[in-house]
């Protein structure tokens, strides 16, 4: 077994906080990436309590809603953390919407993980290289190729880089209530029924019934839903 894979069985079971703490004693450079929503939010009120600065990675896609650089500006007022953000190329994005327009998502799977790719993944990518491990908010209830996430893993996608999911063991539920116990302000979206939030075109609010993540990439199958940045179950990334 290599030392990630025993941390990742000795932390299987363990609590955020404990997950955190091994992190930041492991790494001199550990990044909590956000896109704050509540998980990245609660990681971010956890590390604050670890450690005297806190370094948060965020993707400013082109795309986000105005809401999420309020609740940035808002959390980062609060916290003091120092951010670091990703952008992508100019050139790529020129490329991409002078072949398909400004809106291709909408015309197929194929240009929408095109599209989360510049945007998001090689952007992403670029940020990672100042970090040694960064931590996603993943969590194993959200289904889909979540269910399996480890909590500890080498990143299938960036050789010497190690992903962390501590919240994998967590519900929706007990994030939420991490965010009220603490006082944690949330993304102005949620009040209007959104329960996952990305960028604003392929962002919606959801009914009561539907599932936490139904608002995403709603046009899509639900086995091709995920956004480029995250594993498969066989510990590989869905698309790239
Ligand atoms: Fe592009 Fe939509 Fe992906 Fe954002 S979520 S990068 S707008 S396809």
């Amino acid at each position: 077994m290599t030392p990630i894979q025993d941390a990742a069985r000795d932390l299987e079971g363990a609590e955020p906080a404990e997950i955190l703490r091994w992190a930041y004693a492991t790494y001199p450079r550990v990044g909590i990436v956000a896109s704050f929503q509540v998980s990245s939010s609660v990681l971010i009120d956890i590390a604050s309590r670890l450690v005297p600065a806190v370094d948060v990675v965020t993707l400013d896609t082109g795309r986000l809603p105005q809401e999420t650089f309020e609740i940035a500006d808002e959390l980062r007022r609060r916290y003091r953390f120092r951010l670091h953000v990703g952008l992508p190329e100019p050139a790529e994005v020129r490329e991409l919407t002078a072949a398909h327009g400004l809106n291709p998502f909408y015309q197929s799977v194929e240009l929408r993980h095109a599209c989360c790719d510049i945007r998001k993944s090689r952007p992403l990518d670029r940020v990672l290289e100042s970090f040694d491990a960064w931590t996603t908010g993943l969590r194993r209830d959200q289904g889909g190729t979540r269910t399996q996430t480890p909590v500890v893993a080498e990143d299938p996608a960036r050789p010497g880089v190690v992903k962390l999911a501590p919240l994998a063991n967590w519900s929706r539920q007990q994030v939420w209530d991490y965010v009220k116990e603490h006082h944690i302000p949330t993304h102005p979206l949620y009040a209007q029924g959104y329960a996952s939030i990305g960028c604003a075109p392929c962002t919606r609010a959801i009914e009561p019934s539907e599932d936490e993540r139904a608002g995403r990439w709603w046009w899509e199958q639900e086995s091709v839903k995920e956004c480029g940045l995250h594993w498969s179950p066989e510990g590989t990334l869905v698309h790239r």
